[in-house]
């Protein structure tokens, strides 16, 4: 419990970008969706056809980093 005055964000809302970096992808119609996308909904299911089976993918634009 440490009062800091600051104005620091605290550890979590970093990870609101994450949410539209995950993407989800219909098993049945296979319309492409992220995270955000699926929040609005009550249930998890395809945003277009209902069907509930979603696959993860990763975004297109992710970074590969190499060890070398
Ligand atoms: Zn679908």
């Amino acid at each position: 419990m440490e009062a800091q005055g600051s104005g620091e964000p605290v550890g979590g809302l970093m990870r609101l970008e994450d949410k539209t970096q995950i993407v989800y992808k219909c098993g049945r119609c296979g319309a492409e969706f992220t995270a955000a996308e699926l929040e609005l909904m009550p249930t998890i299911k395809c945003l277009y056809c209902g069907y509930r089976i979603l696959y993860k993918t990763r975004p297109p634009g992710s970074k590969l980093i190499k060890a070398v």
